[in-house]
């Protein structure tokens, strides 16, 4: 038996792909320590897994929502958090890890305090990818704008201070980079196929393509109508009125069912009456949903996404930030999504009309589909963590 430790961010992206891994592990007998933030406790105890709450001792940095969205895009933030949160939980996480000696730790990409505490203690470590795989070539596909780019040079001199403040603990890292992106050598996760992640060929072994772990549906989702348009933003910055404004406008007199999750944090009254096919909610078992939807108008998130590509739903693609770009270009690419003209109206029922018209989408659909599901999933993550161990222990 094992000991395996997870850390991760408060956010539901990055925790739903992790928690099949945690059943997989449980159920061949290994313990699981799962480090993360008290609103995720209910789902990892579920999963069985010890849960750990970071939130008592990361006084210095508590993550919002908001803040958890702005890692990634702003380097000097993203590694001033990074310091501020492995720093916090220095102490107490390397006093654990001390005691508890796990076999291995797997981080989220983003929880680099786990990448961090296991470079500095020397144990075993796996990277949970819940985005696609970065490097000079998938980059291409992951659109970056200039000023993204421009912003994380200039940052560098700043973050390069944190990461003083590491060093100056015993961490042994050269730069924020050597945390914040994987490189070929690091032991990868990433939950999708290689088929739909972008230039899977230029990865090493090191990486292993999983594919989705998706969740069994936890209820019955009724359709009344010959086709059914699910619509979400995800579940962190889906506070997104005039959109939904928008969706309902264009779907007003369609002959077909319309689902809008809005976000539980959506003034959903402000939406005023509704027209008996079209019905709002704050949050929805969305794999019920979706093994019944006929198109998803997405933000692109790269769960809602596999989700929906999983049961070979075509996408209509609006996404706001650039990975949700990136994952959008590459359904686009691959012929299983529309892009809608605007975000109004108009725009956003022609899209919809063709990606439910034209068989193609639900063809291409089908596809990606099926390299998805051809993938071994939480099983797959659960033998890559194990052989890691294996080999570790030689
Ligand atoms: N989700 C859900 N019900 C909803 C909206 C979202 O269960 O009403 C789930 C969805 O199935 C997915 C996750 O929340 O697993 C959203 O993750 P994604 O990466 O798509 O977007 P994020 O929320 O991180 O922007």
């Amino acid at each position: 038996m094992s000991r395996i430790v997870f850390f991760c961010i408060p956010a539901h992206g990055h925790t739903n792909p992790t928690l099949g891994v945690v059943r997989e592990l449980t159920a061949r007998g290994h313990e699981v320590v799962y480090y993360s933030y008290e609103m995720m406790r209910g789902k990892i105890e579920a999963a069985g897994a010890r849960f750990v709450s970071c939130d008592a001792y990361d006084t210095e940095q508590r993550l919002t929502p908001k803040d958890a969205a702005r890692i990634g895009k702003d380097l000097a933030f993203s590694t001033k958090v990074l310091v501020d949160t492995t720093l916090a939980l220095d102490d107490i996480v390397c006093a654990q890890m001390q005691e508890l000696k796990p076999d291995c730790i797997v981080a989220d990409s983003m929880a680099v305090w786990g990448k961090a505490v296991a470079l500095k203690l020397g144990i075993p470590f796996v990277s949970s990818t819940t985005t696609f795989a970065f490097n000079q070539h998938s980059a291409k596909i992951m659109p970056q704008s200039v000023g993204t780019i421009l912003s994380a040079i200039f940052s560098m001199g700043r973050a390069q201070r944190e990461i003083r403040r590491l060093q100056a603990h015993g961490y042994p890292v050269k730069s924020a980079l050597d945390i914040i992106q994987n490189d070929e050598h690091t032991h990868t996760i990433v939950y999708t196929s290689p088929q739909f992640q972008p230039c899977a060929d230029t990865f090493t072994e090191k990486y292993a393509f999983v594919g989705p772990s998706v969740r069994p549906a936890g209820s019955a989702f009724e359709k009344t109508h010959d086709k059914l348009l699910y619509i979400s933003m995800g579940t962190v910055n889906n506070d997104m009125l005039p959109l939904y404004r928008a969706c309902i406008a264009a779907f007003a007199d369609a002959p077909y069912q319309v689902v809008i999750s809005a976000g539980e944090h959506t003034d959903i009254a402000a939406l005023g009456p509704l027209p008996p096919h079209i019905s709002v909610y704050p949050k929805v078992d969305q794999i019920a949903v979706l093994q019944q939807a006929d198109a998803f108008i997405t933000h692109c998130g790269m769960n809602s996404a596999s989700e929906a590509l999983y049961f070979g739903v075509p996408l209509v693609t609006v996404p706001v930030t650039d990975e949700q770009k990136g994952v959008a270009a590459r359904a686009l690419q691959l012929g299983a999504a529309v892009k809608p003209a605007s975000r109004r109206a108009k725009a956003l029922r022609q899209a919809a009309d063709t990606a439910l018209g034209d068989p193609s989408y639900r063809r291409a659909a089908q596809a990606v589909a099926q390299g998805l599901r051809a993938c071994p999933g939480a099983s797959g993550a659960a033998d890559k963590i194990l052989a890691v161990i294996a080999e570790a222990k030689g």
